[in-house]
């Protein structure tokens, strides 16, 4: 059913597609809702004239107040935490407002979050505060500016309402988020646990043939439908892990109910960027066992789609050990494929002519050992600076040296093709924070300005020096929090 709510022509395949994975739920009103930050360029993508989403009837959309015969629904899904299993976990404070088909033809959720308590709430108040969603706001924009998959966020509106936080009350917000999907891991283990207690697959099966029609069509014509779909989604994550790691991006809070089957990064909760290179940062203040520390995201995730293929089982093949030894079999190509991309995007980031094992774990080393910016040294690298970034040269000198014999013979073409790579501006952790503390306070100008920074993250420009390195106060470790 396509129902035009004011701006949108909003679809709802989810929803019928797989009844029993979604509830149908309204968003909270908003008493005074306030623009805070708009997605000029993803609402024309939309289709969506941007002045229109300003109007006060475009912020009623923003917030959720939509027509009658707009179903907005609550979707279900289970997911792991921290390696705990949670059998229902569910949008506690989101609801998808539906879905739009943009100016591309591509099917696309258009999804509220801090919306209010959903009956899949648990000890939450079904509410978001400020900071919080311009955070998702931004790093969703620095990702997408990096040419790395992620949801993005179409606005931030400030309800006008104060929500009670640790930290006292703070101005509450909605995020509208934009994603290929939300089918999550979390998405099927809940269909497989409802398969598994009512012996009906029914549900499983529909689940698996929308997330193939909606992101893997080619996945239908495959002799194992269900197996190829499983192959794809492990393809498309590491890929995505890949990517991140080449980036320097702690996720933060990898649990399976954040890991997309369309590939695209979700959930930028307790995320950040690492500033000198170490395979054990870890940002978020409750990750004490450092689980999702950076040099962990790939095995994570590898347990993570682990989870997936024993959600996909009973559809993979009737003879249960056989669809364990044929999803073993595809899981068991994931850590290759990883260690694969990520030696080829390695080399290129290096400027190498092919990747070259050595020297990368040399490189890596040297890094974490003389702590030297991970963001800042391929950078320096290209424009013949790097050894300055080393208190200690000589090592890096006897590297570089190495590394002379394996690059190409054009070096300005080398340079650039390594500039358009290599960021020069991330979200940096103290302008984050300084962004979003002025953001809550009413200014929002130094977030207006990041965002413009980091959306273009290759191109060098003049007065952006500031936007280049770690905190210059240096300080404590920077910590970050499952901001709700
Ligand atoms: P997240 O950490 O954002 O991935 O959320 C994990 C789970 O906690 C999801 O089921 C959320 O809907 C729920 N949740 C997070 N914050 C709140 C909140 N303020 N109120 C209700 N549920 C929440
Ligand atoms: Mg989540």
């Amino acid at each position: 059913m396509t129902v035009a709510a004011n701006l949108f022509r909003l679809e709802d395949s989810y929803a019928r597609a797989v009844p029993g994975l979604s509830v149908p739920f309204k968003a909270a009103p908003a008493p005074a809702p306030e623009l805070l930050a708009l997605n000029q360029e993803l609402a024309a993508e939309l289709g969506v004239d941007p002045a229109d989403l300003r109007e006060p009837s475009g912020l009623a959309l923003l917030v959720g107040q939509v027509p009658e015969e707009v179903t907005t629904v609550a979707q279900a899904y289970a997911g792991h935490q921290f390696g705990l299993y949670s059998p229902r976990l569910g949008d506690g404070r989101a609801v998808l407002l539906g879905e739009v088909i943009d100016t591309a033809g591509r099917r696309r959720d258009v999804h509220l979050k801090g919306s209010g308590r959903t009956r899949f709430a648990r000890g939450g108040d079904g509410k978001a505060v400020v900071g919080p969603m311009l955070r998702e706001y931004l790093i969703g924009e620095a990702m997408h500016g990096l040419g790395i998959p992620t949801t993005r966020a179409l606005a931030v509106v400030a309800t006008g309402e104060r929500v009670y936080r640790e930290d006292g009350r703070q101005p509450g917000a909605v995020l509208a988020r934009v994603a290929a999907s939300h089918l999550r891991v979390g998405t099927f283990q809940y269909a497989a646990q409802y398969a598994a207690q009512s012996g009906d697959p029914d549900l499983l099966r529909s689940l698996a043939d929308y997330a193939i029609a909606r992101h893997y069509p080619e996945a239908a014509g495959a002799p194992n439908r269900y197996l190829d779909l499983y192959r794809r989604v492990v393809a498309a994550q590491a890929s995505l892990v890949t990517r991140w790691m080449l980036v320097g991006f702690v996720h933060g809070v990898m649990n399976t109910d954040n890991t997309t089957i369309s590939g695209e990064t979700i959930d930028y909760g307790p995320c950040a960027f690492m500033d000198a290179f170490d395979p054990a940062t870890v940002f978020s203040s409750i990750d004490h066992q450092g689980r999702y520390a950076y040099g962990n995201q790939p095995g994570v995730l590898q347990w993570n789609l682990a989870r997936l293929a024993e959600a996909l089982l009973p559809l993979i093949d009737e003879d249960s050990e056989a669809a364990v030894e044929a999803a073993t079999e595809v899981l068991n190509g994931f850590a290759g494929a990883y260690e694969r991309q990520l030696g080829e995007g390695m080399a290129a980031k290096l400027g190498l002519v092919a990747p070259d094992r050595e020297l990368m774990k040399e490189i890596m080393e040297l890094l974490q050992r003389q702590q030297v910016d991970f963001t800042q040294f391929f950078r320096a690298l290209s424009g013949g600076t790097a050894r300055t970034l080393f208190t200690e040269p000589e090592p890096f000198d006897a590297w570089a040296a190495r590394r002379e014999a394996r690059l190409p013979a054009d070096r300005a073409a080398m340079a650039a093709a390594m500039d358009r790579i290599n960021p020069l501006y991330i979200p940096r952790n103290h302008r984050v924070e300084e962004a979003l503390a002025k953001a809550t306070a009413g200014d929002l100008e130094p977030f207006h300005r990041l965002v413009e920074v980091v959306s273009r993250p290759f191109d060098e420009r003049p007065g952006l020096a500031d936007y280049t390195g770690p905190d210059p106060a240096g300080g404590a470790p920077y910590v970050t929090y499952c901001g709700t």
